[in-house]
C-alpha cells in the first residue's frame, strides 16, 4: 500500500554525497530540489562548495528545479540565480499546485522525476502527492556539514506513523 509519508530512498546523506550514477539507475532525469536545509542552512546565505560542485556535475545528468516554501523570494532567487537554476518560492508545499506547476514546466514523465529534500512533511508528502520519486537528504547546518541530531526529522518520524 502506498502512503503519502513513503520515503523512495532514505539517504542517510547529504545531498552532495548523493550518488548521480545511481539517480540514473533509478531512471531519474529531473530533480526538484528543496532549499533551506538541503542546500545550505536556512540560516545561511553561503551555498557550500560541495553543494555548489555537486549541482555543477548534476547539471550534466539531470534537469534541475529548485523549489522552496521559503517566503522571501528575494533570498530564493539570489540562490537560484547563483546556481542557475529555475526556482519557486513560496511554495506552499505538502501543497500541490505550485510543485505541479514546476512539474508541468520540466516537460518531464512523472517517474522519471524525483523530489529532495530534508522534510518528511513538506518535501516527502508533496512529491508523493504529485506521483513522482521521493529522497531524503540529510539536513545542512551553518558550516555546511550535515547536522548530528535534527530534532524536526526524530518527529516527524514519529508523526509519519500516524500518517501511513
Ligand atoms: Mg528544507
Amino acid at each position: 500500500m502506498s502512503s503519502i509519508v513513503k520515503v523512495d530512498w532514505d539517504s542517510k546523506l547529504p545531498i552532495y554525497k548523493i550518488s548521480h550514477l545511481k539517480l540514473q539507475n533509478e531512471g531519474i532525469k529531473s530533480l526538484l530540489i528543496d532549499v533551506d536545509g538541503t542546500l545550505l542552512s536556512r540560516q545561511s546565505k553561503i551555498i557550500p562548495i560541495n553543494v555548489k560542485n555537486w549541482i555543477k556535475k548534476s547539471k550534466k545528468f539531470f534537469t534541475l528545479y529548485l523549489i522552496s516554501n521559503n517566503p522571501s523570494n528575494e533570498r530564493i532567487r539570489k540562490i537560484a540565480k547563483e546556481l542557475d537554476i529555475r526556482y519557486k518560492s513560496n511554495a506552499l508545499k505538502p501543497r500541490k499546485k505550485i510543485t505541479l506547476d514546476a512539474i508541468s514546466e520540466m516537460n518531464e514523465d512523472l517517474k522519471n522525476i524525483a523530489i529532495i529534500g530534508d522534510r518528511i512533511l513538506t518535501d516527502i508528502i508533496v512529491g508523493n502527492r504529485c506521483n513522482i520519486q521521493t529522497i531524503l537528504v540529510k539536513r545542512l547546518s551553518k558550516n555546511g556539514l550535515p547536522i548530528k541530531l535534527n530534532l524536526t526529522l526524530i518527529l516527524e518520524k514519529i508523526i509519519s506513523i500516524f500518517l501511513k
